[in-house]
Protein backbone atom coordinates (compact mmCIF):
# COMPACT_ATOMS: atom_id res chain seq x y z
CA UNK A 1 0.00 0.00 0.00
CA UNK A 2 1.28 3.31 -0.95
CA UNK A 3 2.60 5.62 1.77
CA UNK A 4 -0.16 8.61 2.97
CA UNK A 5 1.66 11.84 2.97
CA UNK A 6 0.20 15.05 3.66
CA UNK A 7 1.16 18.26 2.00
CA UNK A 8 0.46 21.65 3.78
CA UNK A 9 1.14 24.93 2.08
CA UNK A 10 -0.47 28.38 2.95
CA UNK A 11 -1.01 29.14 -1.01
CA UNK A 12 -2.12 26.70 -3.89
CA UNK A 13 -2.90 26.95 -7.32
CA UNK A 14 -5.62 27.02 -8.52
CA UNK A 15 -7.33 28.03 -5.37
CA UNK A 16 -4.74 31.19 -4.35
CA UNK A 17 -1.38 32.50 -5.90
CA UNK A 18 0.75 35.09 -4.58
CA UNK A 19 4.24 33.13 -5.51
CA UNK A 20 6.46 30.13 -6.72
CA UNK A 21 4.99 28.13 -3.15
CA UNK A 22 1.48 28.28 -4.62
CA UNK A 23 3.01 26.57 -8.03
CA UNK A 24 4.88 24.12 -6.19
CA UNK A 25 1.84 23.34 -4.30
CA UNK A 26 0.15 22.68 -6.98
CA UNK A 27 2.71 21.01 -8.80
CA UNK A 28 4.70 18.58 -6.87
CA UNK A 29 1.94 16.73 -5.13
CA UNK A 30 0.81 15.84 -8.82
CA UNK A 31 4.25 14.36 -9.78
CA UNK A 32 4.07 12.24 -6.88
CA UNK A 33 0.84 11.14 -7.07
CA UNK A 34 1.29 7.78 -8.46
CA UNK A 35 3.63 6.80 -6.08
CA UNK A 36 1.88 8.34 -2.86
CA UNK A 37 -1.28 8.40 -1.59
CA UNK A 38 -0.99 12.63 -1.26
CA UNK A 39 -3.47 15.05 0.28
CA UNK A 40 -3.07 18.97 0.31
CA UNK A 41 -3.89 20.76 2.83
CA UNK A 42 -4.58 24.94 3.04
CA UNK A 43 -6.33 27.34 4.29
CA UNK A 44 -10.06 28.28 2.93
CA UNK A 45 -9.26 31.80 2.16
CA UNK A 46 -12.67 33.94 2.02
CA UNK A 47 -11.21 34.56 -2.14
CA UNK A 48 -11.71 31.13 -3.31
CA UNK A 49 -15.04 30.22 -4.72
CA UNK A 50 -16.37 27.26 -2.99
CA UNK A 51 -18.89 26.49 -6.00
CA UNK A 52 -16.28 26.39 -8.93
CA UNK A 53 -14.10 23.42 -7.02
CA UNK A 54 -16.72 21.77 -5.86
CA UNK A 55 -15.42 22.20 -1.91
CA UNK A 56 -17.96 20.91 0.64
CA UNK A 57 -18.02 20.52 4.29
CA UNK A 58 -16.57 17.73 5.67
CA UNK A 59 -18.10 17.45 9.12
CA UNK A 60 -19.31 19.74 11.83
CA UNK A 61 -17.58 22.63 12.79
CA UNK A 62 -14.80 21.78 16.44
CA UNK A 63 -13.44 23.45 18.57
CA UNK A 64 -9.68 23.59 19.53
CA UNK A 65 -7.77 25.66 21.97
CA UNK A 66 -4.36 27.42 21.76
CA UNK A 67 -3.53 29.06 25.03
CA UNK A 68 -6.62 30.68 26.76
CA UNK A 69 -8.59 31.13 23.54
CA UNK A 70 -10.76 28.52 22.02
CA UNK A 71 -11.24 28.50 18.07
CA UNK A 72 -13.72 27.33 15.85
CA UNK A 73 -12.69 25.56 12.79
CA UNK A 74 -14.35 23.55 9.70
CA UNK A 75 -12.53 21.30 7.55
CA UNK A 76 -13.77 21.35 4.02
CA UNK A 77 -12.43 18.96 0.81
CA UNK A 78 -12.56 18.73 -2.33
CA UNK A 79 -10.59 16.22 -5.50
CA UNK A 80 -9.49 18.16 -8.03
CA UNK A 81 -7.25 17.31 -11.14
CA UNK A 82 -6.95 13.78 -9.10
CA UNK A 83 -5.62 15.25 -6.05
CA UNK A 84 -7.00 15.69 -2.71
CA UNK A 85 -7.37 18.64 -1.05
CA UNK A 86 -8.52 19.34 2.53
CA UNK A 87 -9.05 22.88 3.60
CA UNK A 88 -8.61 24.71 6.91
CA UNK A 89 -11.62 27.43 7.34
CA UNK A 90 -11.53 29.48 10.37
CA UNK A 91 -12.88 32.86 10.38
CA UNK A 92 -9.45 34.47 11.96
CA UNK A 93 -7.36 32.98 9.28
CA UNK A 94 -9.70 32.93 5.90
CA UNK A 95 -11.92 36.57 6.12
CA UNK A 96 -8.89 38.36 4.78
CA UNK A 97 -8.86 40.87 1.64
CA UNK A 98 -5.83 39.53 1.49
CA UNK A 99 -3.83 35.98 2.27
CA UNK A 100 -0.48 37.78 4.56
CA UNK A 101 -0.95 41.18 4.92
CA UNK A 102 -1.52 44.48 2.93
CA UNK A 103 1.48 45.06 0.25
CA UNK A 104 2.54 47.83 3.41
CA UNK A 105 3.15 44.99 6.08
CA UNK A 106 1.75 41.64 7.32
CA UNK A 107 -1.57 40.97 9.40
CA UNK A 108 -0.53 41.54 13.58
CA UNK A 109 -2.27 38.46 14.30
CA UNK A 110 -0.28 36.47 11.84
CA UNK A 111 0.83 34.26 14.54
CA UNK A 112 -2.38 33.32 15.80
CA UNK A 113 -3.76 32.62 11.95
CA UNK A 114 -1.00 30.29 10.85
CA UNK A 115 -0.49 28.85 14.45
CA UNK A 116 -4.20 27.93 14.38
CA UNK A 117 -3.74 26.71 10.44
CA UNK A 118 -0.33 24.48 12.52
CA UNK A 119 -2.57 23.08 15.49
CA UNK A 120 -4.95 21.85 12.92
CA UNK A 121 -2.92 20.16 9.99
CA UNK A 122 -1.74 18.62 13.71
CA UNK A 123 -4.94 17.57 15.14
CA UNK A 124 -5.77 15.96 11.26
CA UNK A 125 -2.39 14.33 12.14
CA UNK A 126 -3.15 12.65 15.61
CA UNK A 127 -6.65 11.70 14.17
CA UNK A 128 -5.72 9.37 10.90
CA UNK A 129 -2.72 8.01 10.10
CA UNK A 130 -0.14 10.04 7.78
CA UNK A 131 3.14 8.73 7.27
CA UNK A 132 4.64 11.69 6.39
CA UNK A 133 3.67 15.49 6.60
CA UNK A 134 5.68 17.76 4.29
CA UNK A 135 5.55 21.59 5.62
CA UNK A 136 6.19 24.48 3.30
CA UNK A 137 7.49 27.90 4.40
CA UNK A 138 6.79 29.58 8.05
CA UNK A 139 3.58 29.73 8.11
CA UNK A 140 2.93 25.68 9.30
CA UNK A 141 6.53 25.01 10.45
CA UNK A 142 4.83 25.26 13.99
CA UNK A 143 3.87 21.46 12.84
CA UNK A 144 7.25 20.18 13.25
CA UNK A 145 7.51 21.89 16.83
CA UNK A 146 3.72 20.45 17.72
CA UNK A 147 4.36 16.89 16.51
CA UNK A 148 7.91 16.38 18.47
CA UNK A 149 6.12 17.61 21.34
CA UNK A 150 3.18 15.00 20.96
CA UNK A 151 4.05 11.35 21.32
CA UNK A 152 0.76 10.43 20.43
CA UNK A 153 2.44 11.43 16.75
CA UNK A 154 4.48 8.72 14.39
CA UNK A 155 4.45 10.98 11.24
CA UNK A 156 8.23 12.09 10.39
CA UNK A 157 8.05 15.57 9.09
CA UNK A 158 9.61 17.33 6.58
CA UNK A 159 10.15 21.18 6.34
CA UNK A 160 10.70 22.83 2.96
CA UNK A 161 12.19 26.19 3.08
CA UNK A 162 11.21 28.66 -0.31
CA UNK A 163 12.48 31.52 1.20
CA UNK A 164 14.67 32.49 4.07
CA UNK A 165 13.95 36.08 3.94
CA UNK A 166 10.36 35.50 4.95
CA UNK A 167 10.56 33.51 8.85
CA UNK A 168 7.17 34.30 10.57
CA UNK A 169 8.90 36.68 13.48
CA UNK A 170 6.67 38.15 16.32
CA UNK A 171 6.89 38.94 19.63
CA UNK A 172 7.77 36.58 22.88
CA UNK A 173 4.16 37.39 23.80
CA UNK A 174 2.65 34.98 21.31
CA UNK A 175 3.85 31.99 22.98
CA UNK A 176 1.02 32.10 25.82
CA UNK A 177 -1.50 32.98 22.93
CA UNK A 178 -0.81 30.06 21.15
CA UNK A 179 -0.23 27.58 24.35
CA UNK A 180 3.41 26.76 23.26
CA UNK A 181 5.91 26.69 26.43
CA UNK A 182 7.96 29.04 27.20
CA UNK A 183 10.67 26.30 27.66
CA UNK A 184 10.98 26.75 23.93
CA UNK A 185 12.08 30.66 24.12
CA UNK A 186 16.22 29.48 23.69
CA UNK A 187 18.52 29.97 21.14
CA UNK A 188 18.42 26.52 20.50
CA UNK A 189 14.63 26.56 19.16
CA UNK A 190 12.56 29.07 18.35
CA UNK A 191 14.21 32.51 20.35
CA UNK A 192 15.19 34.97 17.31
CA UNK A 193 17.33 38.01 18.54
CA UNK A 194 14.64 38.21 21.58
CA UNK A 195 11.73 37.26 18.72
CA UNK A 196 9.51 33.89 18.09
CA UNK A 197 10.72 32.80 14.60
CA UNK A 198 8.51 30.03 13.02
CA UNK A 199 11.03 29.04 10.61
CA UNK A 200 12.96 28.07 13.71
CA UNK A 201 10.74 25.41 14.66
CA UNK A 202 10.96 23.94 11.34
CA UNK A 203 14.07 23.92 11.10
CA UNK A 204 14.91 22.42 14.72
CA UNK A 205 12.26 19.89 15.00
CA UNK A 206 11.65 18.27 11.40
CA UNK A 207 13.34 15.16 10.47
CA UNK A 208 14.65 16.49 7.03
CA UNK A 209 14.54 20.27 5.54
CA UNK A 210 14.95 20.53 1.93
CA UNK A 211 15.40 24.04 -0.07
CA UNK A 212 14.18 24.89 -3.33
CA UNK A 213 17.80 24.57 -5.31
CA UNK A 214 21.08 23.02 -4.33
CA UNK A 215 23.07 26.72 -4.39
CA UNK A 216 20.49 28.12 -2.60
CA UNK A 217 20.99 25.42 -0.08
CA UNK A 218 24.60 26.26 0.39
CA UNK A 219 24.42 30.27 0.21
CA UNK A 220 21.87 29.97 3.36
CA UNK A 221 24.24 28.85 4.87
CA UNK A 222 25.97 32.23 4.69
CA UNK A 223 26.18 35.57 5.86
CA UNK A 224 25.32 36.89 3.00
CA UNK A 225 22.07 35.10 2.12
CA UNK A 226 21.31 33.41 5.74
CA UNK A 227 19.20 36.35 6.66
CA UNK A 228 20.36 36.02 10.52
CA UNK A 229 19.65 32.12 10.35
CA UNK A 230 22.98 30.71 8.88
CA UNK A 231 24.89 30.06 12.02
CA UNK A 232 21.52 27.87 13.03
CA UNK A 233 21.13 26.45 9.53
CA UNK A 234 24.68 25.24 9.64
CA UNK A 235 24.00 23.33 13.05
CA UNK A 236 21.21 21.51 11.10
CA UNK A 237 23.11 21.55 7.49
CA UNK A 238 23.52 17.61 8.16
CA UNK A 239 19.79 17.79 7.41
CA UNK A 240 19.46 20.32 4.49
CA UNK A 241 19.38 19.83 0.91
CA UNK A 242 18.44 21.64 -2.03
CA UNK A 243 16.37 20.73 -4.57
CA UNK A 244 15.57 22.04 -7.51
CA UNK A 245 11.99 23.05 -8.25
CA UNK A 246 10.03 21.51 -11.04
CA UNK A 247 7.65 23.24 -13.78
CA UNK A 248 4.18 21.48 -14.59
CA UNK A 249 3.42 21.67 -17.96
CA UNK A 250 -0.37 22.18 -17.52
CA UNK A 251 0.90 25.61 -16.15
CA UNK A 252 2.20 26.39 -19.47
CA UNK A 253 1.27 26.19 -23.31
CA UNK A 254 4.71 25.60 -24.59
CA UNK A 255 5.83 26.16 -28.03
CA UNK A 256 7.60 23.73 -30.41
CA UNK A 257 9.40 26.27 -32.38
CA UNK A 258 10.85 30.35 -31.72
CA UNK A 259 8.55 30.84 -35.30
CA UNK A 260 5.53 30.98 -32.98
CA UNK A 261 6.59 33.55 -31.27
CA UNK A 262 5.64 36.30 -33.90
CA UNK A 263 2.36 36.29 -33.52
CA UNK A 264 2.00 36.34 -29.52
CA UNK A 265 4.33 39.37 -30.14
CA UNK A 266 2.29 41.34 -32.69
CA UNK A 267 -0.45 40.87 -30.68
CA UNK A 268 0.93 41.82 -26.83
CA UNK A 269 2.00 45.08 -29.12
CA UNK A 270 -1.00 46.33 -30.12
CA UNK A 271 -2.26 45.27 -26.92
CA UNK A 272 -0.41 47.43 -24.70
CA UNK A 273 0.06 50.09 -27.60
CA UNK A 274 3.44 49.48 -28.34
CA UNK A 275 5.14 49.62 -31.47
CA UNK A 276 8.26 47.93 -32.89
CA UNK A 277 7.90 44.34 -33.97
CA UNK A 278 11.31 43.64 -34.89
CA UNK A 279 12.73 45.34 -31.87
CA UNK A 280 13.54 43.42 -29.03
CA UNK A 281 11.18 43.22 -26.32
CA UNK A 282 12.11 43.24 -22.83
CA UNK A 283 9.36 42.08 -19.50
CA UNK A 284 9.39 41.69 -16.07
CA UNK A 285 7.42 39.51 -14.40
CA UNK A 286 7.09 39.24 -10.42
CA UNK A 287 6.87 40.81 -6.94
CA UNK A 288 7.55 44.57 -6.75
CA UNK A 289 10.26 43.98 -3.85
CA UNK A 290 13.83 44.33 -3.28
CA UNK A 291 14.61 40.84 -3.62
CA UNK A 292 13.38 41.25 -7.22
CA UNK A 293 16.05 43.58 -8.01
CA UNK A 294 13.34 46.44 -8.72
CA UNK A 295 16.19 49.16 -7.73
CA UNK A 296 18.46 47.91 -10.15
CA UNK A 297 15.83 48.08 -12.42
CA UNK A 298 14.47 51.54 -11.50
CA UNK A 299 17.89 52.87 -11.97
CA UNK A 300 18.87 50.58 -15.24
CA UNK A 301 15.49 51.53 -17.16
CA UNK A 302 16.28 54.88 -18.51
CA UNK A 303 18.99 53.47 -20.32
CA UNK A 304 17.53 50.42 -21.52
CA UNK A 305 14.42 52.42 -22.65
CA UNK A 306 17.16 54.84 -24.27
CA UNK A 307 18.07 51.39 -26.50
CA UNK A 308 15.52 50.57 -29.71
CA UNK A 309 13.72 48.35 -27.83
CA UNK A 310 10.01 48.03 -26.26
CA UNK A 311 9.65 46.92 -22.39
CA UNK A 312 6.37 45.83 -20.43
CA UNK A 313 6.57 45.15 -16.59
CA UNK A 314 3.94 43.11 -14.69
CA UNK A 315 3.92 43.18 -10.89
CA UNK A 316 2.18 43.94 -7.65
CA UNK A 317 4.04 44.71 -4.68
CA UNK A 318 5.64 48.23 -2.59
CA UNK A 319 3.85 51.26 -2.96
CA UNK A 320 7.49 52.89 -3.26
CA UNK A 321 8.76 50.86 -6.53
CA UNK A 322 4.83 51.82 -8.20
CA UNK A 323 5.74 55.41 -7.72
CA UNK A 324 8.95 55.39 -9.36
CA UNK A 325 7.71 53.10 -12.42
CA UNK A 326 4.88 55.26 -12.80
CA UNK A 327 6.85 58.43 -13.21
CA UNK A 328 9.47 56.68 -15.67
CA UNK A 329 6.94 55.20 -18.35
CA UNK A 330 5.66 59.29 -18.62
CA UNK A 331 9.08 59.74 -19.68
CA UNK A 332 9.39 56.71 -21.93
CA UNK A 333 6.94 55.99 -24.47
CA UNK A 334 8.40 52.48 -25.09
CA UNK A 335 7.62 51.38 -21.51
CA UNK A 336 4.75 50.06 -20.35
CA UNK A 337 3.47 49.02 -16.57
CA UNK A 338 0.99 46.90 -15.61
CA UNK A 339 0.67 46.97 -11.71
CA UNK A 340 -1.86 44.00 -11.09
CA UNK A 341 -1.59 40.52 -10.52
CA UNK A 342 -2.61 38.53 -13.99
CA UNK A 343 -1.88 35.16 -14.78
CA UNK A 344 -3.15 35.83 -18.32
CA UNK A 345 -1.56 38.92 -19.19
CA UNK A 346 2.07 37.08 -17.70
CA UNK A 347 1.29 34.06 -20.13
CA UNK A 348 1.02 36.35 -22.77
CA UNK A 349 4.20 38.39 -22.00
CA UNK A 350 6.10 35.24 -21.56
CA UNK A 351 5.01 34.35 -25.10
CA UNK A 352 5.52 37.74 -26.32
CA UNK A 353 8.88 38.48 -25.25
CA UNK A 354 12.47 38.10 -26.81
CA UNK A 355 14.13 38.34 -23.14
CA UNK A 356 13.11 38.15 -19.78
CA UNK A 357 14.68 40.69 -16.89
CA UNK A 358 15.80 39.05 -13.73
CA UNK A 359 17.82 40.90 -12.19
CA UNK A 360 17.15 38.96 -8.22
CA UNK A 361 19.13 39.81 -5.36
CA UNK A 362 18.65 36.13 -4.59
CA UNK A 363 16.36 33.77 -5.51
CA UNK A 364 15.89 30.54 -4.07
CA UNK A 365 14.89 28.53 -7.16
CA UNK A 366 12.72 31.10 -9.31
CA UNK A 367 10.07 29.68 -11.90
CA UNK A 368 9.69 32.92 -14.23
CA UNK A 369 13.15 31.58 -16.10
CA UNK A 370 12.14 28.31 -16.52
CA UNK A 371 8.60 29.60 -17.96
CA UNK A 372 10.33 31.71 -20.14
CA UNK A 373 12.56 28.96 -21.69
CA UNK A 374 9.16 26.96 -22.43
CA UNK A 375 8.62 30.20 -24.62
CA UNK A 376 11.77 30.49 -26.02
CA UNK A 377 11.94 33.56 -24.33
CA UNK A 378 15.84 34.24 -23.29
CA UNK A 379 16.44 34.88 -19.60
CA UNK A 380 18.53 38.16 -18.47
CA UNK A 381 19.82 36.61 -15.05
CA UNK A 382 21.90 38.00 -12.23
CA UNK A 383 23.64 34.79 -11.03
CA UNK A 384 22.55 33.72 -7.77
CA UNK A 385 20.90 30.77 -6.80
CA UNK A 386 18.28 28.58 -8.50
CA UNK A 387 19.19 31.13 -11.29
CA UNK A 388 22.99 29.58 -11.18
CA UNK A 389 21.13 25.86 -11.06
CA UNK A 390 19.25 26.95 -14.23
CA UNK A 391 20.60 29.34 -16.55
CA UNK A 392 23.77 28.82 -18.46
CA UNK A 393 25.93 31.80 -19.97
CA UNK A 394 25.10 31.86 -23.27
CA UNK A 395 28.37 32.45 -24.40
CA UNK A 396 29.06 28.58 -23.49
CA UNK A 397 26.04 27.78 -26.12
CA UNK A 398 26.63 23.41 -26.63
CA UNK A 399 23.60 22.65 -28.29
CA UNK A 400 24.45 19.47 -27.50
CA UNK A 401 23.74 19.76 -23.60
CA UNK A 402 20.44 19.62 -22.02
CA UNK A 403 21.41 22.73 -20.25
CA UNK A 404 19.14 26.00 -20.68
CA UNK A 405 21.35 29.27 -21.58
CA UNK A 406 20.72 32.99 -20.95
CA UNK A 407 22.72 36.30 -20.44
CA UNK A 408 23.85 35.78 -17.15
CA UNK A 409 26.07 38.95 -15.32
CA UNK A 410 27.83 38.30 -12.01
CA UNK A 411 27.27 41.41 -9.70
CA UNK A 412 24.03 42.96 -9.29
CA UNK A 413 24.96 46.46 -10.00
CA UNK A 414 22.93 48.69 -12.62
CA UNK A 415 26.42 48.68 -14.59
CA UNK A 416 26.38 45.01 -15.17
CA UNK A 417 22.72 44.82 -15.46
CA UNK A 418 22.93 47.36 -18.28
CA UNK A 419 25.78 45.60 -19.62
CA UNK A 420 23.95 42.11 -20.10
CA UNK A 421 21.09 43.94 -21.95
CA UNK A 422 23.62 45.47 -24.32
CA UNK A 423 24.79 42.02 -24.73
CA UNK A 424 21.39 40.83 -25.05
CA UNK A 425 20.76 43.20 -27.60
CA UNK A 426 23.64 42.21 -29.71
CA UNK A 427 22.62 38.81 -29.23
CA UNK A 428 19.35 39.36 -30.75
CA UNK A 429 20.94 41.14 -33.61
CA UNK A 430 22.54 37.31 -34.22
CA UNK A 431 19.42 35.98 -35.90
CA UNK A 432 20.70 32.39 -35.81
CA UNK A 433 22.40 32.37 -32.72
CA UNK A 434 19.41 34.05 -31.04
CA UNK A 435 16.72 31.40 -32.56
CA UNK A 436 19.09 28.70 -32.30
CA UNK A 437 19.51 29.44 -28.45
CA UNK A 438 16.06 30.29 -28.42
CA UNK A 439 14.81 26.67 -29.57
CA UNK A 440 17.11 24.89 -27.98
CA UNK A 441 15.85 26.24 -24.41
CA UNK A 442 12.25 25.34 -25.48
CA UNK A 443 13.27 21.50 -25.70
CA UNK A 444 14.63 21.94 -22.14
CA UNK A 445 13.64 19.12 -19.76
CA UNK A 446 12.36 21.58 -16.19
CA UNK A 447 9.82 19.18 -15.81
CA UNK A 448 9.21 17.40 -12.39
CA UNK A 449 10.49 13.91 -13.53
CA UNK A 450 14.20 14.69 -12.07
CA UNK A 451 13.35 16.46 -8.65
CA UNK A 452 10.39 14.58 -8.08
CA UNK A 453 12.55 11.40 -7.92
CA UNK A 454 14.89 13.11 -5.63
CA UNK A 455 11.60 13.85 -2.94
CA UNK A 456 10.74 10.34 -3.38
CA UNK A 457 14.07 9.28 -2.57
CA UNK A 458 14.28 11.79 0.31
CA UNK A 459 10.50 10.19 1.28
CA UNK A 460 11.48 6.92 1.17
CA UNK A 461 14.51 7.55 3.67
CA UNK A 462 12.35 9.58 6.13
CA UNK A 463 10.75 6.42 6.19
CA UNK A 464 12.99 3.96 7.05
CA UNK A 465 14.48 6.50 9.50
CA UNK A 466 17.55 6.86 8.06
CA UNK A 467 17.34 10.98 8.34
CA UNK A 468 16.54 11.58 12.13
CA UNK A 469 16.71 14.87 14.07
P1 LIG B 1 8.35 34.24 -6.04
O1 LIG B 1 7.70 33.04 -5.44
O2 LIG B 1 9.57 34.70 -5.30
O3 LIG B 1 7.40 35.38 -6.29
P2 LIG B 1 8.89 32.57 -8.36
O4 LIG B 1 9.74 32.85 -9.55
O5 LIG B 1 9.20 31.35 -7.57
O6 LIG B 1 8.91 33.88 -7.48
O7 LIG B 1 7.38 32.43 -8.82
C1 LIG B 1 6.67 33.50 -9.33
C2 LIG B 1 5.41 32.96 -10.01
O8 LIG B 1 4.40 33.98 -9.94
C3 LIG B 1 5.62 32.68 -11.47
O9 LIG B 1 4.69 31.67 -11.85
C4 LIG B 1 5.25 34.02 -12.12
O10 LIG B 1 4.88 33.90 -13.47
C5 LIG B 1 4.09 34.45 -11.27
N1 LIG B 1 3.87 35.89 -11.15
C6 LIG B 1 4.63 36.78 -10.46
N2 LIG B 1 4.09 38.02 -10.55
C7 LIG B 1 2.98 37.91 -11.31
C8 LIG B 1 1.98 38.86 -11.76
N3 LIG B 1 2.04 40.13 -11.45
N4 LIG B 1 0.97 38.37 -12.50
C9 LIG B 1 0.91 37.07 -12.83
N5 LIG B 1 1.81 36.13 -12.44
C10 LIG B 1 2.84 36.55 -11.69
Amino acid sequence: MSKKILFAASEVYPFTKTGGLADVAYSLPRALKDNYDIEVITPLYRSIPREEYGIVSLGDPFTLTMGDDDYTVEMYGCTYEGITYRFVYSPILCEREFLYGTPQEGYEDNALRFGLFSYTITALLRGENYDIVHLNDWQCALVALLVHDDLEITTKTLYTIHNLAYQGVFEPTVLKELGISESYFTHESLEFYGKVNFMKAGITYANSITTVSPTYAKEILTSEFGCGLEGFLQCHRHKLTGILNGLDASLVAPYSNSKAKKPSKTSLLKQLGLKGVTKPLFVFIGRFVSQKGVDLLIETLPKIAAMNCNIALLGEGEEQYYEKLSEMIKLHPNIRLTPSYDETLAHQMYAAADFLLMPSLFEPCGLNQMIAFVYGTIPIVHRVGGLVDTVKRFETYDSESSDGYGVVFFTPTPRSLLLAVRKSVELYGDKKLFESISNHNMQCDFSWDQSSKLYATLYDSLLIGETIV
